[in-house]
């Protein structure tokens, strides 16, 4: 069977990321950093589906703790064909008030762990006859920039950068793509008040928020479209267009 890491897979869009997978026939790791109890069910209902699941706790930013992530999936499945870097975190603090330290945390778990990931991966994906495939999880704040959360948007950025960078790099083994989600309901986005969520609806061509299965949609594309890298697939209801 082919398998695929998900990183951040205990919640939110990893989750339906790696629901989707195993529903198309992968196995999986679930990885998550604290929430245990969340991952093991997605890691059941992955089982559910027919497929085999291993769970992961490892902080991806932590180049040894991603090396183990990959290594456990490796020997579990027998390989890995495909890693789908989804782990993020968000801070809503404007550049006056915020911490060095935050800045350097939000680019470390966005951004380094991506690229530990990744890295870990490599030998694994280049050696994969599942036309082998890496997909970033970027954001729509990479294009328009956010002025509350300028490290989570410059992580998203930096992303974009690391994606078309690894997509050359690694050609023709293995294609890398990112997907910028607009706005999705997860915990991500569950504390925006009711102006905020009417303020952020208005900037939506379509009308609504998105789902995590769109973005799962997403995934699936990219992981089987064997034309496609080093592109960015924007997923948010036409909020770019303003
Ligand atoms: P979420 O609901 O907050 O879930 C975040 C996931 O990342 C959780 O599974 C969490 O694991 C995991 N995670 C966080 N830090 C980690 C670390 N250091 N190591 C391993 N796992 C870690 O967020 P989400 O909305 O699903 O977002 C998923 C991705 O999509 C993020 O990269 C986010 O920036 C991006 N995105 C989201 C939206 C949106 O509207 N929701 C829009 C654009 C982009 P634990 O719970 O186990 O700690």
């Amino acid at each position: 069977m082919p398998s695929a890491v998900v990183t951040g897979s205990s919640r939110g869009l990893g989750r339906a990321i790696a629901l989707r997978f195993a529903a198309d026939g992968y196995d999986v790791a679930v990885n998550y950093h604290t929430s245990e109890a969340a991952a093991n069910e997605v890691a059941d209902e992955v089982r559910d589906a027919g497929q085999s699941a291993v769970v992961v706790g490892a902080d991806v930013s932590d180049p040894a703790a991603a090396q183990r992530l990959v290594d456990t999936a490796a020997a579990e499945f027998g390989g890995v064909d495909h890693v789908v870097n989804n782990a993020g975190i968000d801070q809503h603090v404007y550049t006056a008030d915020l911490d060095p330290a935050d800045f350097d945390r939000v680019m470390d778990v966005n951004v380094n762990s991506a690229f530990n990931v990744t890295k870990a991966a490599l030998q694994h994906l280049e050696a994969s006859a599942d036309e082998p495939s890496i997909t970033n999880v970027s954001s729509i704040l990479a294009h328009v920039g956010a002025p509350i959360e300028v490290h989570y948007a410059s992580s998203k950025g930096a992303l974009l950068s690391l994606t078309r960078s690894h997509a050359r790099d690694f050609a023709p083994d293995v294609r890398v793509n990112a997907i910028a989600p607009g706005h999705i309901e997860t915990d991500m986005t569950s504390d925006r008040s009711p102006e905020e969520k009417a303020e952020e609806l208005e900037a939506i061509p379509v009308g609504e928020y998105g789902e995590p299965a769109d973005i799962a949609d997403a995934a699936a594309y990219l992981r089987d479209a064997t034309f496609v890298t080093g592109e960015t697939l924007n997923v948010n209801g036409g909020e770019d267009m303003r």
